[in-house]
């Protein structure tokens, strides 16, 4: 078998992957800030990650995977303000109460799309002490200075021994234009240099003690401080969405070099956007789609209602470095081809067996991992497994055939790609119960029927009501009411 290759954002190469430590893997990825609902992009990327995670633990490393979550210290795009102090300002919340909301919310929405939790969740609030530490150890050596209570990182001073912009590519004079006039940039000695401690106002909620007097923690920090504390200071993967190279990931490479004097990633991985009508999905702007819609049907940008294994379909039928344009048409297609994917799935445990094999399985399961090892490119592993739907339907049909060993060979290389792999539910299977469920809603599709006809709206709306609650949607068309299971 080949071996997997990953694709290195800092030498911008495929790279050959071999960890640290044989038979082990430490793998960060830098989590969500928790002050609103995650929109269908931040899944994506997520999701890229699982998939990177799962395709891991099925080659047989022993994984530690890190992913945090962001709890304090993000600032808003104009450096002004703390996301999270902010939203509990506007809630009249405690900002644990705005972490708490949306970190069960993120929990619940990444179990729907069947995402693996993490090894380790470690919050930023949770490590205040180890950050404080870095700060100091940045500090004395040479690399940081306080101002005013706030403690910045010298990137000129560094960028004098090591390389700010090894992995954005950036020149340090181009940063300055990303660094736009921040709250209390006077203080800095160069607009480039980062806030590693900044002192809290007043208004500031979220607060803690510090040798520099009250304040909080910068968002870079955290990451550096969590991913050396549990995966060491030089460890395997870092992954992220893309918008997070600069200056997030270079700032977070600055600050290990400054504390421990090595690189800290041997891979950095970045997962491409996923946008609608052609423009970032994203939080502030308002172009998304949040996972609700999706499992409803309820935004203006869909016709219906799909299922979370649909939207994970629709996603690994992109590469995750490519970017994937969200649309109505794309993800009905995307549905289409996953119940074409589950029916054969379903008929893959009908199938007869013969005494001799038609089809090469062997040679089949090999472009599949070849697939996979050239950077986890699911969409050709997809298009493998269409062919796999193919031959299915041929051997149903008695025009291709396969022997006992290999029908099971086939059928357990096929579970694996489909479900451990690519991490899909088959939604769609008409195996018993679900044979069931559907006929207990086509009886209360007839049930509802009546009840419109004989204008009992209480009755029809209390049934489609009810049915919503329970994750069905019904939907009415010109040829009648159909409806999704989410
Ligand atoms: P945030 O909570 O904003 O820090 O974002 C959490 C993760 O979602 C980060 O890794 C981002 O890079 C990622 N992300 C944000 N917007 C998108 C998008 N439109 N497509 C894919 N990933 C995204
Ligand atoms: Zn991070």
């Amino acid at each position: 078998m080949q071996s997997l290759k990953i694709y290195n954002s800092l030498s911008n190469k495929k790279e050959v992957f071999k960890p640290i430590k044989d038979g082990f893997v430490g793998m960060y990825v830098c989590g969500p800030t928790v002050y609103s609902n995650v929109h269908l992009g931040n899944v994506r990327t997520f999701m890229s990650f699982d998939m990177i995670y799962r395709y891991l633990l099925h080659l047989g490393y022993k994984v530690r995977y890190v992913r945090n979550i962001t709890d304090a210290g993000h600032l808003t795009d104009d450096d002004a303000e703390d996301k999270i102090s902010t939203k509990a300002r506007l809630e009249k919340l405690e900002p644990m109460e705005i972490v708490q909301k949306y970190t069960i919310d993120f929990h619940n929405i990444l179990q729907k799309f069947n995402n693996l939790p993490p090894s380790i969740e470690p919050t930023a609030t949770g490590h205040i002490v180890e950050q404080i530490k870095a700060i100091e150890t940045i500090i004395e050596n040479g690399l940081a200075y306080e101002v005013n209570g706030s403690v910045y990182f010298d990137v000129i001073k560094y960028n004098k021994t090591e390389n700010y912009g090894i992995l954005s590519k950036r020149k340090i004079e181009d940063a300055i234009e990303n660094t736009r006039a921040l709250d209390g940039q006077s203080d800095k000695k160069n607009a480039q240099d980062f806030a590693l401690w900044k002192k809290a106002g007043p208004e500031h909620i979220q607060r803690w003690d510090s040798p520099w007097g009250v304040g909080f923690p910068g968002w870079h920090l955290e990451c550096t401080v969590m991913s050396s504390k549990y995966l060491g200071e030089e460890f395997d993967i870092h992954g992220g969405g893309m918008d997070l190279k600069f200056p997030h990931h270079e700032c977070e490479i600055a600050q290990a070099q400054a504390c421990n004097h090595v690189a800290p990633v041997k891979y950095w991985m970045h997962g491409n956007m996923l946008t609608m009508n052609g423009k970032k999905m994203s939080k502030s702007t308002g172009n998304n789609i949040l996972p609700k819609e999706i499992f409803t049907g309820d935004n203006p940008n869909i016709t219906k209602a799909y299922s979370a294994s649909v939207a994970r379909f629709f996603m690994m039928q992109a590469h995750y470095r490519s970017v994937l344009d969200f649309s109505n048409e794309a993800i009905m297609a995307a549905e289409k081809g996953f119940n074409r994917l589950m029916e054969a799935l379903n008929l893959l445990n009908k199938l007869e067996t013969s005494a001799n094999s038609s089809f090469d399985v062997s040679k089949w399961k090999q472009q599949c991992y070849d697939a996979l090892n050239d950077d986890f490119n699911t969409p050709i592993l997809i298009a493998n497994l269409f062919e796999a739907v193919k031959i299915i339907n041929l051997i149903h049909d008695h025009k291709e055939t396969l022997n006992e060993q290999d029908l099971d060979n086939f059928k357990q290389a096929i579970h694996a790609f489909v479900f451990d792999v690519i991490g899909l539910e088959n939604t769609s299977i008409s195996n018993d119960n679900s044979d069931k469920l559907n006929g207990v809603v086509e009886i209360l599709i007839a049930l509802r029927n009546q009840a419109r006809e004989d204008k009992d709206w209480n009755l029809s709306d209390k049934i489609r009501d009810e049915l919503i609650a329970l994750g069905i949607q019904l939907e009415d068309g010109k040829e009648g009411t159909t409806f999704a299971i989410n």
